[in-house]
């Protein structure tokens, strides 16, 4: 593909380049032998300072809504891909070096990443995969001592990230805001045969993107229910952040909650709140909305018709989330079946949990492990709570819901810790793990890593990473700098 989407641009070599570490699982996924990679040091060319035979790398063009205001061309400042991988298998993924050097959508930006935002960025979506929520994922990083401006100076490092596609919501929006209508179809069509070959046997026309908007309406849903589930913020939801391929895009002041506050801002350049972790859905809306916009020219050649399938399409997101999200929840409080009063007895545990600051992810693991008998101990469930009778008056009310065969601890439990995570990156783990990194220890990187690749299981041994997070850890801020 070429204009409008992309410009070439070659990464800008770096000093002295180390490896920080490397991602054995997706190497695999890719093909890539991760003995030979390390044995013959990855460094040099994922920093971008030695290219691949045949490669021509680029740096993507795209716009996007900024905290709900039109931006205008945005594009990868710092984010240069250098080509596809087909795997044996026949899926494609594109390779991207972040933090490789300017390209023409830097601004007045420097191009480069330093080491704590990669760690957080590899962290991230590794933490996201190993829940299975989809994501880009991170195949390494590159280190290198070259001084970076932030808040303070900090040292350069490069990230490869890995995704199926980088084609964003905002993708799209270049291409209607600058009237290039005549490309809209293309783009599509460069998403729908790569990656949905049921809608690419729809046939070309209206038909075809109306489908495929669906798709993206109900992947985006899917997306957005898996992070409420696991009490997951994003922090930056502006519509150059979203895949259309629904996957988490984008790692930068990003948050699992501790404490539930359903208004958390893990964004603190975020003052207005506008991507708190009980907006997220409608953001997606909201954003879904721009996206829909973007594409309307496809969906009817009459403008009255567009506009009309385009209100349809909206309302698809709305219950394609709804009913994501209602299947999530009630996965983690093991109801099977479904019933009316669901919503409620959902909506009042998440009541009592934001009243007492109960530790999210805590309070569902923990509920897993409580019986369904009547007069059993509420424990350890209820001691997640500071309102220990709120709690245990809620309890009550669940164990009236449980159903026949939901009653029966043993299999139910076992269901509800296969979809209550035990352990998840929380901000200040990662936090750690970057203090013994910037003083050229990357082990905490690696037992993170190792830890979330499974974090359903119990892992005894490693049970210090489920407790409360210490008290330092509240203090912690993160702004969009990276
Ligand atoms: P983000 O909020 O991370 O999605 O970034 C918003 C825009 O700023 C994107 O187009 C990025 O490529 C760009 N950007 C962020 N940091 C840098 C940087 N250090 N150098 C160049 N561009 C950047
Ligand atoms: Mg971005």
């Amino acid at each position: 593909m070429g204009e409008p989407w992309y410009s070439p641009q070659l990464p800008t070599p770096i000093d002295a380049p180390y490896p920080i570490i490397f991602n054995d699982e997706v190497a695999r996924l890719l093909g890539i032998d991760a003995a030979a990679a390390r044995a013959q040091g990855y460094a040099e060319t994922l920093s971008g300072n030695r290219l691949p035979d045949g490669c021509h790398p680029v740096a993507h063009r795209y716009a996007g809504h900024q905290f709900g205001i039109w931006a205008g061309q945005l594009g990868d400042g710092r984010a240069i891909t250098l080509g596809d991988i087909q795997t044996a298998n026949g899926a494609r993924y594109d390779i991207q070096l972040k933090g490789a050097g300017q390209t023409p959508y830097s601004r007045f930006a420097d191009g480069r990443a330093v080491l704590r935002s990669t760690i957080r960025e590899y962290l991230g979506s590794e933490a996201l995969a190993g829940l299975g929520i989809a994501t880009t994922r991170a195949l390494a990083i590159v280190g290198s001592n070259l001084p970076i401006y932030r808040e303070t100076v900090e040292t350069a490092a490069i990230m490869t990230r890995v995704a199926p596609s980088l084609v964003r919501f905002g993708s799209f929006e270049m291409l209607f805001y600058n009237r290039r209508f005549d490309q809209l179809a293309p783009l599509a069509d460069h998403v729908i045969d790569g990656h949905h070959p049921d809608i690419a046997a729809i046939g070309s026309g209206p038909a075809r993107y109306r489908a495929w908007a669906e798709r993206v309406g109900d992947l985006t849903a899917a997306l957005i229910a898996d992070w409420q589930a696991v009490g997951f913020c994003h922090g930056v939801m502006n519509t150059d952040n979203m895949s259309v391929l629904g996957l988490t895009l984008d790692y930068g002041p990003y948050g699992f909650m501790d404490a539930f506050e359903p208004d958390w801002i893990c964004n603190h350049s975020d003052s207005a709140g506008r991507y708190v972790y009980d907006q997220q859905p409608a953001v997606g809306l909201w954003n879904m909305g721009r996206f829909v916009q973007a594409i309307l020219p496809l969906l009817d050649d009459d403008p009255d018709g567009a506009v009309k399938i385009g209100q349809d399409l909206i309302e698809h997101y709305r219950h394609s989330y709804d009913r994501a999200w209602m299947r999530r929840m009630r996965a983690k409080l093991g109801l099977v079946d479904e019933r009316d009063d669901d919503r409620a007895l959902i909506e009042a545990l998440l009541r009592i949990m934001a009243a007492s600051h109960a530790d999210f992810t805590r309070s569902f693991r923990m509920l897993g492990h409580v019986s369904a008998a009547r007069d059993a101990s509420g424990a350890p469930f209820v001691d997640e709570f500071a309102d220990r009778q709120a709690a245990g008056r809620w309890l009550a009310d669940w164990r009236a819901r449980l159903g026949h065969d939901e009653a029966r601890d043993d299999p139910r439990g076992e269901r509800m810790r296969c979809t209550n995570p035990k352990y998840v990156l929380r901000n200040y783990l990662a936090q750690n793990a970057i203090d013994r990194a910037q003083d050229g220890d990357y082990s905490e990187i690696e037992r993170l890593y190792t830890l979330l690749q499974r974090p359903f299981d119990e892992q005894p041994e490693q049970a210090d990473y489920a407790r409360l997070p210490p008290d330092w850890a509240r203090g912690l801020v993160l702004s969009c700098s990276a």
